[in-house]
């Protein structure tokens, strides 16, 4: 369907190939030059904008003091002296102009006092022989790249526009029912806005035409998540019955009543995993909110309906500790677990992949060490992922592939080949209009409750230099018997560095509290190490935790009543929202001390305030994305392209609606608009897709 272009007039580094490439490389913004002012009207209305003067040239030339530079002296009708200034030019350029021509410029127009014989400057203006007719049109400004200029791609995308109509996906009774714009008349708009048109509504996307073309892009989005989603309904998965022996004695000695939200999504799973279909759930819940007893209600399920269950984090220590959670869980119900990680001594491991492969072992739990190929499950048949949002695609994937299904006699043929349920947890609050688009072609459960019991984390922000005071504050709290996490700063660029400054931190607090037992938690310590330090914190042998973010995810130790965090203005919102969910998880009063050092930015002001002034983890995340944009709520999910060029899922919400109701009707009633609308969005963009 594409047509493809000549190839004097494709421009590969942007990707434009094909007719449709150029049409839907949409301009950034636009300027004005359809209209004349004078020099004198300008310099009256003081204006910071662009402006286009007519004038006749004085004199050119080129001075070397105080650097080398190009004047052109102009005279325009009022009389008003212009200087031109040129700091780079071309020799090209120079010779073009000559004294007595009439020209129109264009640029920026400013007072000046500095050139004698001059009352204004522009700097760097276009100039054109005052002889070429008007621009009847804005001149759109296209998104570019090095080494290619504004000038071809506009005469690249005048020659595709000047192609139009193409075919519209959209009929017009569709187009009708949500009143929208014909394609090409909004290409060719946009390409060529006509100059009454309202510049705003061009340059803000709220134009009709930008509506349009945002439609397309978010329908095409919805359509093929929910394609991918429909199309995993076509697979096989084993049905469990959802109850047995093992699930019932759990249910009935389970160590803590469960809250409303956790009945209400531990019974969407059930029913999910009791389809003929693999389930594609994503559970989100705030961090504290108590995902992991719904995961392993959800694991004793599998197990008995005869099925291994794999439970994957994304670092060793939080596996770990849903290793211990688990098997303190689940093995007195006579349920044999086993382990992976990268760590593990040779003899070890292989001893547990043979219990994984013979299928004695019925829940798993491990790191990315379970993905690997050497790793083969008799019959797995749920897979879980926690903190699914630090894991990339391929990697979620592979975990639903590694079903290397040994041929069992007590399979019949159409069973022996299955996918497993999927069930993917995350303490990553996803707002709803994140969850309808980019999320799509998952189901979506929310644990919106915390369990009882729990005081809201009081959170302070303090300057750094009390850091005394918070020194303080701490083994006050230590000396109630509490114990506390001490974060130090996130150094992106430099891991050494990073670790220079814990070590700094760390020496800091052993001198002030001589007394307390502190021990330094980080990236570079063996594995082994790590699980040592960290089990002491657990088994209260130490006070203090310094650290630095590799406690992030998932550490559950509710005796911790303190969070330090140092130089917090330099973590993003939902980073500190889960350091923050590290306390606060017993009965009694927690505190986030979040310090910071001044000068701060208006937006870390702006995330330390919103910071103190909320613990809803999806306020904070509505936050985030308004500030930040989707990409790093996505997490590895984003996968360059897939992120939306045009629509803003913020800003355009009913569209998403809209697009989202068009694209359910259509995949059931009308799939020839699904194929020929996903050919022209998502061609060469189908591998998330499958994700
Ligand atoms: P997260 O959702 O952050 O993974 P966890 O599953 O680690 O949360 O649970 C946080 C803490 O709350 C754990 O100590 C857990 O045992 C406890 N917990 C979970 N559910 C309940 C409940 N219904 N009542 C009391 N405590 C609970
Ligand atoms: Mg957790």
């Amino acid at each position: 369907m594409a047509v493809s272009l000549p190839k004097s007039l494709m421009i590969e580094k942007l990707g434009l190939t094909s007719l449709e490439d150029c049409l839907f490389h949409l301009p950034l913004r636009y300027e004005n030059a359809t209209s004349l002012t004078t020099a004198s009207e300008a310099m009256a209305q003081m204006s910071e904008d662009a402006i286009q003067i007519e004038a006749t040239i004085r004199s050119s030339e080129i001075v070397l003091r105080p650097r080398r530079q190009w004047l052109v002296w102009l005279l325009d009708d009022d009389g008003v002296e212009v200087v031109l200034r040129y700091l780079h030019f071309y020799s090209s350029q120079v010779n073009k102009v000559s004294e007595g021509q009439r020209v129109r410029v264009r640029g920026v127009l400013k007072a000046t006092r500095f050139l004698p014989g001059a009352s204004a400057e522009m700097i760097h203006p276009s100039i054109v022989s005052a002889d070429k007719p008007l621009s009847q049109h804005l001149t759109p400004i296209y998104p570019s790249t090095a080494g290619v200029t504004q000038a071809r791609i506009q005469k690249v995308i005048a020659h595709a526009v000047a192609q139009l109509p193409i075919a519209d996906t959209l009929s017009e009774s569709i187009r009708t029912q949500y009143r929208l714009m014909d394609l090409s008349a909004a290409l060719k708009i946009l390409h060529h806005p006509p100059p009454d048109g309202v510049l705003e509504a061009f340059e803000n996307r709220t134009h009709p035409a930008w509506q349009r073309l945002k439609f397309d892009e978010l329908l095409a989005q919805q359509m093929s998540l929910r394609q991918a989603h429909m199309r995993r309904q076509t697979l096989h998965a084993p049905q469990f019955e959802g109850t047995g022996i093992y699930t019932q004695t759990f249910r009935a000695q389970l160590p803590f009543a469960l809250t409303a939200a956790q009945q209400r999504v531990g019974l969407e799973i059930t029913q999910d995993m009791q389809h003929t279909y693999p389930m594609q759930r994503l559970l989100q819940g705030d961090v504290g909110s108590g995902k992991t007893i719904v995961a392993a209600l959800a694991a004793t399920e599998a197990i008995d309906s005869g099925y291994q269950v794999a439970l994957m984090a994304p670092t060793e220590i939080l596996a770990e500790q849903h290793f211990h959670k688990l098997t303190q869980w689940l093995s007195p119900l006579g349920i044999t677990l086993a382990w992976l990680s990268g760590s593990q001594k040779k003899s070890d491991k292989a001893r547990q992949l043979e219990l994984i492969a013979s299928g004695q072992a019925q829940m798993v739990i491990g790191t990315h060490a379970l993905i690997q190929e050497t790793v083969s499950f008799a019959r797995l048949g749920l897979a879980i992922i926690d903190e699914q949002h630090r894991f990339g695609v391929a990697q979620r994937l592979a975990l639903r592939s590694v079903v290397k299904n040994t041929d069992d006699d007590s399979i019949d043929s159409t069973e022996a080949e299955w996918v497993p349920h999927h069930l993917m947890m995350t303490a990553t609050p996803i707002p709803r209009t994140l969850a309808m688009s980019y999320f799509a072609d998952l189901d979506i459960s929310v644990l919106d409750e915390l369990p009882p019991g729990r005081t809201a984390v009081k959170t302070r922000v303090v300057d750094q230099s009390r850091r005394s005071e918070v020194i303080a504050r701490m083994d006050a709290e230590i000396a109630e018997g509490r114990q506390a996490y001490w974060v130090c700063p996130l150094i992106e660029e430099s891991e050494t560095l990073q670790l220079t400054t814990a070590t700094e931190s760390y020496q800091n607090l052993c001198e002030a509290l001589p007394n307390r037992r502190i021990c330094l938690l980080h990236g570079r310590l063996k594995a082994t190490e790590k699980h040592d330090i960290m089990a002491a914190f657990s088994a209260r042998e130490l006070d203090v935790l310094v650290s630095t973010t590799v406690i992030e995810v998932g550490v559950d130790v509710p005796n911790a009543s303190v969070m330090v965090i140092e130089n917090s203005e330099r973590f993003g919102l939902s980073q500190l929202h889960q350091l923050r969910g590290r306390v606060g998880r017993g009965a009694q009063q927690s505190v986030c001390l979040l310090m910071f050092q001044t000068p701060l930015s208006r937006l870390a002001k702006e995330r330390l305030r919103v910071m103190h002034s909320s613990n809803d983890g999806f306020e904070i995340a509505r936050f985030d994305l308004q500030q930040r944009g989707p990409g790093e709520l996505l997490g590895a999910r984003q996968a360059g392209d897939a992120l939306l060029r045009f629509a803003d899922i913020d800003a355009d919400q009913y569209l998403i609606s809209q697009a989202q109701e068009l694209a359910i009707e259509a995949l059931v009633k009308n799939p020839d608009l699904v194929r020929a609308h996903l050919l022209r969005w998502m061609r060469g963009r189908l591998d998330y897709l499958r994700a």
